[in-house]
């Protein structure tokens, strides 16, 4: 195959490119040559910015329709899209909508897909598998082939300072892929990065013992710009939202820096944030399970060593 066509799908928030969007492009501009397609509304705005971190076309389906997500009306225009233009790789966030989109397009143009890649090594694609024991190398035997990319794992695409050529996609959507209307988005009001975008967590687990005491890790947190996390048994104990649960059955994250504090380190738990660049544990005891992948590892009482690492990094 010559230059592979790679088109980056990129994720918009408030009219804006989600991180998770640069950090595909960066992993598009070592496929080859890189298209993005842009589907919403009042989003053709954006197509100079993906120009400027070495996208050469954006194709935009932008229709008032397409304001907000619901998966008939997106993977109509996006199947259509790849029908139409053919590109070899598509890229998709392997986020919560990208997780919805990405199987439906692929069934719709008899693509095959390689889903949660975190790295790219001499034409294989590699993804984690057993909640993360083990790291499949997946190389494409037929295209087209969708992509689905961890956020958090590729850094962000630099920019170029290149242009894009802008060209609008046909849109049409038949009155089946509006049988779901989105009427409003409430989002959570926080002040705090979302969980699988931010660059530090601090995680709470059972050894919190009440939703109350959560406040000494939000106080943590604040310090450092983190997100804060929880393991499923402070969600299910109702301490934290399902949101908040990282693992196996919430949120995998990969960020620079994860502090667990007392969590013991379950498979299920370890599934969801073994990715991170730097595990930091705070832990009891001494044989608990988390030691065995933290960098760094406090033995001690949470309740103790919370606020005085609060109190030290206030310092810096
Ligand atoms: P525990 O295992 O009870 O650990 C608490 C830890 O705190 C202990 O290690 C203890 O030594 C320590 N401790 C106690 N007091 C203190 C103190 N004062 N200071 C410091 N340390 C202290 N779990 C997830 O997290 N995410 C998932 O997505 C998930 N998905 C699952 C899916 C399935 C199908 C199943 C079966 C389970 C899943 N689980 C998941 C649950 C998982 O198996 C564990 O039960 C859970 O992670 C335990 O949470 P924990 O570490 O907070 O609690």
């Amino acid at each position: 195959m010559g230059m592979a066509k790679v088109w980056v799908v990129p994720e918009i928030q408030d009219q804006k490119l989600k991180k998770i969007s640069l950090e595909m492009i960066n992993l598009a501009r070592r496929l080859g040559e890189v298209e993005a397609f842009l589907i919403g509304d009042g989003v053709s705005a954006l197509a100079a910015e993906l120009g400027n971190y070495g996208v050469s076309k954006v194709i935009v389906a932008e229709q008032a329709d397409l304001k907000t997500y619901t998966t008939a009306k997106y993977a109509r225009v996006l199947a259509e899209g790849i029908k139409r233009e053919q590109p070899e790789i598509v890229l998709i966030g392997n986020t919560a909508t990208g997780l919805d989109l990405a199987p439906r397009v692929a069934q719709r143009v008899g693509a095959g897909q390689i889903s949660d890649v975190i790295d790219y090594v001499e034409g294989n694609f590699i993804r984690p598998i057993y909640a993360g024991k083990a790291f499949q190398k997946v190389s494409p035997a037929a295209y087209p082939l969708i992509v689905t990319v961890r956020p958090n794992v590729f850094p962000v695409a630099e920019a170029t300072g290149g242009t894009a050529v802008v060209e609008k996609a046909e849109v049409s959507l038949t009155s089946d892929d509006l049988r779901v209307l989105v009427r409003e988005v409430v989002r959570q009001v926080s002040s705090r990065p979302e969980l699988t975008e931010a660059d530090i967590i601090v995680s709470g687990g059972r050894a919190m013992k009440s939703g109350e005491n959560f406040r000494i890790l939000e106080e943590l947190a604040d310090v450092l710009g983190a997100a804060v996390g929880a393991s499923r048994a402070a969600v299910d104990a109702g301490w934290r939202p399902h949101q908040d649960q990282v693992g196996q059955t919430g949120k995998t994250v990969s960020p620079t820096l994860y502090i667990a504090a007392g969590i013991s380190g379950a498979i299920q738990h370890l599934a969801g944030m073994s990715g991170s660049k730097v595990i930091v544990a705070i832990n009891k005891d001494p044989e608990a399970n988390i030691f065995k992948v933290a960098d760094y590892g406090i033995v001690g009482d949470l309740f103790e060593v919370i606020p005085l690492l609060t109190a030290e990094c206030k310092r810096l």
